[in-house]
């Protein structure tokens, strides 16, 4: 069962340290969603464990399956199971979607395993129809030109295709109307399996109607400060953040 062990994680951009001592343990099975207000850290989370060398990691640990995931590199990250569905996805051009993908499941799988192209082909099919995406998206340029939505969706598509272990979602919801977003939905919801562990980061309460997770947490300032269940999505949704700030003494 994989398992994501993120402790005592700090982090910072240019001098400014944005993640503050996050802790956060997410198993096969589980889906955590991580609430919280605007540039609070969430992305900067979300782009720490995938490797980005933008951010710098000062403190703490993170290990998946038992090692040492802050010692691999973006790719060796990507073949122990990670995968991040981005806020902003960037465009590539010259590269056409299929092409992407193919070589991201291959790096996957590893040398001597490549999927075969027939296989490939039949599974891209499938995929893009649970997605309601137009064939013609797999011979675009990868994100070149694709409105916010279907941006998002291929994001997921990327997801469905590679099979990771360990999905983090970050803010897959923003520009999605309601019937995509419960498009985008039924592809995750159809991916939750025991040997499968999802971190959702969300503003906002909407998409957890559709992804039901198991536990949520309040990100502010640069880490968790507080955990409960889907009941305390719902009281965000009706009552903002404030409440949360008051009980813990958080100063904006
Ligand atoms: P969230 O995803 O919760 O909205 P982010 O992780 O995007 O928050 O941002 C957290 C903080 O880090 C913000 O104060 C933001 O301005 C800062 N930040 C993010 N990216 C950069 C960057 N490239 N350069 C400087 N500061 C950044
Ligand atoms: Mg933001
Ligand atoms: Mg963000």
């Amino acid at each position: 069962i994989p398992h994501l062990q993120i402790k005592n994680l700090r982090a910072k951009i240019e001098d400014k340290e944005i993640l503050k001592g996050m802790n956060l343990e997410i198993k096969g099975g589980e889906v955590h969603a991580i609430m919280g207000p605007n540039g609070t850290g969430k992305s900067t989370l979300a782009s720490t464990l995938m490797g980005h060398p933008k951010f710098e990691v000062t403190e703490g640990e993170v290990l998946i399956n038992g090692e040492d995931l802050l010692d691999m590199a973006v790719d060796e990250r990507a073949r122990a199971g990670l995968f991040l569905a981005m806020q902003y996805p960037s465009e590539v051009s010259g590269v056409t979607n299929s092409d992407f993908l193919r070589s991201a499941i291959n790096a996957r799988r590893g040398e001597g395993n490549e999927i075969s192209l027939m296989k490939f082909i039949r599974e891209m099919d499938k995929k893009m129809s649970t997605l309601e995406m137009d064939e013609s998206f797999s011979h675009r340029y990868l994100n070149e030109g694709f409105s916010g939505g279907e941006k998002k969706r291929n994001e997921i598509l990327q997801m469905m295709m590679i099979e990771p272990s360990i999905c983090i979602l970050d803010e897959i919801d923003s520009g999605l109307d309601i019937d995509a977003l419960k498009v985008v939905a039924n592809g995750v919801n159809e991916m939750r399996t025991a040997d499968r562990g999802f971190l959702i980061i969300t503003h906002y309460q909407r998409l957890l109607n559709y992804i039901k997770p198991d536990f949520v947490h309040v990100m502010m300032q640069g880490r968790i400060v507080k955990s409960g269940g889907p009941e305390l999505a719902e009281r965000l949704e009706a009552e903002g953040y404030d409440w949360i700030k008051e009980e813990l003494g958080i100063e904006d």
